[in-house]
């Protein structure tokens, strides 16, 4: 808590109510800070407020007063979701005063090593294993971040000896200055994101911060499967600790022997494949686990439990503890998440999938013919990209929310003719129990049906869990 002292009896400006911004407010509070907490939101809507003006924290909800940050601020702390054009945020610049999000704070802050986790696709799934892998290995982990429990909050329990394993996002990495992970992990990066960064460059250089104050001593995980991600290690400074599904590493968690691609396709040899490590050059492959005995489907989960196993290792793990914790992970909830048979038609919600190259992903790791359901948040994508696994994969698809017109001639372009738009009626609820009584109607039996909207759930619905919930709810009153 040292380098929280210069803040005694200074100003400290907390930008956005939501969990991380309670939890940043407290801990400056408790360290003799003056603390201004604001929100655009009314006061209605921050149930937070009381809470923390009970604890002499001023709460300001309602819009950003112009006189907010002064010269006087010492630092401003953002919510992540917050842009960098919203007018407190600009002042500051202005002035000097430093900007920041919860997780630098988390950083500056935490007695034990930090393990960041990064990507456009997987942070949760891999984040979660990570959690169990360590635990399984008595690492005593903390799992927080982007995965819902505020990372400053951790930080404070987390004692020395144990890892605060935390899922990050690029909104997070962006405000960040001095992090510096002992451990950090980027996954993957496909476009996403874009109205919130304007550029693919932004993102990239926002992910890429996790690398940054990195040295030696520290351990700098990517996938060497990603061309973004390889291109980005040439600069990393920690040891490079890669893993892939496709390649044999002269250091790293591969799999032996390699898949020919990524993606689910073309994997015609019976061989059993293994899930290995390679310390360093010249060093034996060691094997792990057979792939097949992995407890997550697909093979992005692959990569997933490869890159929680490579971080698992770099942070002491014992290879002999890990093959029994990845038997028994089951992956997170909206994640591919099987929902039963009904009618003798599999389904499946993937409500997470938020961006083309997850709803890509998990289309290619379900048996074909499927029947999708896809559509939601319009961030200015044009789901071309989703042509081939349309053409290849799917009998039907189903179209909601704003991109629907969008998604629905991709459909067209790839050659589908069972299409069918959902329009609005209603509620989002019953636009949705619509749109899964219409994959039904499509559906005989054997085959799948899968929510993967490809989009973000915001046009309709508060958030994706919401999405999945009553997605599951519709497939199990048909
Ligand atoms: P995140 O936290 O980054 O959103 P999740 O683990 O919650 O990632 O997974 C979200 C969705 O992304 C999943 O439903 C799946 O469709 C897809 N996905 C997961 N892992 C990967 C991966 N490694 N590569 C591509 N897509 C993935």
């Amino acid at each position: 808590m040292k380098e929280l002292q210069q803040y005694r009896g200074r100003r400290v400006v907390v930008l956005g109510l939501a969990r991380s911004g309670a939890a940043a407010a407290k801990l400056f509070q408790g360290a003799g800070a003056i603390v201004t907490v604001n929100d655009q939101k009314p006061r209605e809507q921050c149930p937070e407020a009381s809470e923390l003006e009970a604890l002499g924290i001023s709460v300001v909800c309602g819009g950003h007063p112009a006189d907010l940050v002064t010269r006087e601020t010492a630092l401003l702390v953002k919510n992540p979701g917050i842009p960098y054009s919203a007018d407190p945020v600009v002042q500051a610049e202005r002035l000097g005063v430093e900007v920041v999000t919860e997780v630098e704070v988390a950083g500056r802050i935490s007695p034990a090593p930090i393990i960041g986790i990064t990507g456009s696709n997987g942070k949760t799934t891999t984040t979660t294993l990570t959690g169990v892998l360590l635990e399984a290995a008595g690492l005593s982990p903390i799992v927080a971040g982007n995965i819902g429990r505020p990372l400053c909050e951790a930080a404070q329990e987390i004692s020395g000896t144990g890892w605060l394993v935390a899922e990050l996002s690029s909104f997070q990495l962006k405000g960040t200055v001095d992090f510096r992970p002992r451990v950090a992990c980027l996954l993957n990066v496909a476009e996403t994101h874009l109205d919130y960064h304007g550029t693919m460059e932004d993102y990239v250089v926002s992910k890429s911060k996790l690398f940054e104050n990195q040295s030696a001593a520290d351990v700098a995980i990517y996938n060497a499967d990603d061309e973004t991600c390889l291109r980005l290690s040439e600069t990393m400074s920690g040891r490079k600790f890669p893993f892939s599904l496709t390649k044999r590493l002269a250091a790293g968690v591969f799999v032996e022997p390699p898949y020919p691609s990524v993606k689910p396709e073309g994997d015609e040899t019976d061989e059993p494949r293994w899930i290995v490590h390679r310390q360093g050059d010249g060093e034996d492959a060691k094997r792990l686990l057979p792939v097949s005995e992995l407890g997550i489907p697909g093979r992005h989960n692959t990569a997933n439990a490869l890159a929680a196993v490579a971080i698992a290792l770099s942070a002491g793990a014992e290879p002999s503890s890990l093959a029994e914790p990845l038997r028994r992970f089951r992956g997170v909830e909206h994640r591919l998440e099987y929902v039963g048979q009904i009618r003798e038609v599999g389904y499946y919600n993937d409500s997470k999938a938020t961006n083309p190259m997850a709803s890509t992903m998990s289309i290619l790791s379900l048996p074909a013919p499927l029947i999708l359901i896809a559509g939601g948040l319009d961030r200015g994508s044009d789901y071309m990209e989703l042509l081939p696994v349309f053409r290849d994969r799917l009998k039907g698809i189903v179209v909601l929310g704003e991109t629907r017109e969008k998604i629905r001639k991709v459909a067209e372009a790839a050659g589908l003719t069972a299409i069918k738009t959902v329009e609005p009626e209603g509620d989002a609820e019953a636009t949705l129990r619509r749109a899964v009584e219409e994959a039904a109607g499509m559906a005989e039996p054997g085959d799948t049906v899968l929510l993967s909207p490809a989009c973000a759930s915001w046009d309709m619905f508060p958030s994706y869990e919401v999405r999945g919930r009553m997605f599951k709810q519709s497939a199990h009153t048909l």
